[in-house]
C-alpha cells in the first residue's frame, strides 16, 4: 500500500478510537484533527508510533503531547473560527497546526531555539500561513500582539500569571495545566464582566513552562 495512504488510515483510526469514541464530540476538532499529519510532526525514529495516542520525545528534553490531550485542550477553547490565539509552547508545532486547521490565526511562542525554527520550517512546508513563530519567554504573553481571544499553554504552570489573563479580551479563554511540577488539573479561566471563571477538566502531566513568570529552573 502506497505510504500516505497508510498514514491516512492510522490516522483516520486515530481519530475514531482515540477521540470520537473516548468523548471528543466537537465536529469541527475532529476534522482538523484528521487533517493534520502528526507523522510529520515526529523524530523519524518515531514515525512508527506517530498515531498512537501517546506523547513522543521531540528532544531536549521536551514532548509532542498525546492526541487525546491536544483534542481535549482545543475543545476547551471552544473555537468557532477566526479567532486570535496565542500559544505557549510551539514544540514540534503539532498543536499549532491543529489550531490552524481549526480557523484561528495563530501566535506561538517557543522557549527553544532548535524547536521554535523547526517548527517554524515545517508548519511553512506544510502551506500554513495563519501561524506566526516567535523565539521568546511565552509566560509573559506577547503584549505586542495583545488582547487575544484564546491563550493555550502546552506547558504546565504554578499557576495563571497575571500578564496572560491580562492580555484576554472580554469572553476570552485561558487554557492550560496548573499545580505542581510533577503533576496538575488542566484548567479553562473565562474572563467574563470583570471576573475570571475558572473550571477544572482534568488531572494532567505536561512538561514545565520555565520563565519569568513560571517555573524558575
Ligand atoms: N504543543 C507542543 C507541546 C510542547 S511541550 C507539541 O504538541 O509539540 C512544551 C513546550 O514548551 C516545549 O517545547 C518547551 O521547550 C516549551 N517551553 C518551556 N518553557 C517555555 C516558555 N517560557 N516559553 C515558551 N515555550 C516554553
Amino acid at each position: 500500500m502506497d505510504i500516505e495512504r497508510e498514514w491516512n488510515e492510522q490516522r483516520e483510526t486515530m481519530v475514531r478510537r482515540d477521540l470520537r469514541d473516548r468523548g471528543i464530540q466537537d465536529v469541527r476538532v475532529l476534522t482538523a484533527m484528521s487533517m493534520v499529519p502528526r507523522h510529520r510532526f515526529v523524530p523519524p525514529e518515531y514515525q512508527y508510533e506517530a498515531y498512537a495516542d501517546a506523547p513522543l520525545p521531540i528532544g531536549g528534553e521536551q514532548t509532542i503531547s498525546q492526541p487525546y490531550m491536544v483534542a481535549l485542550m482545543t475543545e476547551a477553547l471552544r473555537l468557532t473560527g477566526g479567532e486570535r490565539v496565542l500559544e505557549i509552547g510551539t514544540g514540534s508545532g503539532y498543536q499549532t497546526a491543529v489550531l490552524a486547521e481549526m480557523g484561528a490565526d495563530v501566535w506561538t511562542i517557543e522557549r527553544s531555539a532548535t524547536l521554535s525554527v523547526n517548527a517554524d520550517v515545517l508548519l511553512q512546508s506544510l502551506g500554513y500561513e495563519s501561524i506566526q513563530c516567535f523565539e521568546l519567554d511565552g509566560t509573559l504573553g506577547l503584549p505586542s500582539e495583545a488582547p487575544f481571544d484564546r491563550i493555550l499553554a502546552t506547558g504546565s504552570l504554578p499557576d495563571v500569571p497575571k500578564s496572560l489573563l491580562g492580555q484576554l479580551i472580554e469572553d476570552g479563554i485561558f487554557v492550560g495545566p496548573i499545580g505542581s511540577w510533577y503533576s496538575q488539573e488542566l484548567v479553562r479561566i473565562v474572563y467574563h464582566a470583570n471576573q475570571f471563571k475558572r473550571d477544572v477538566l482534568c488531572a494532567c502531566r505536561f512538561v514545565p513552562l520555565i520563565g519569568e513568570d513560571g517555573w524558575q529552573h
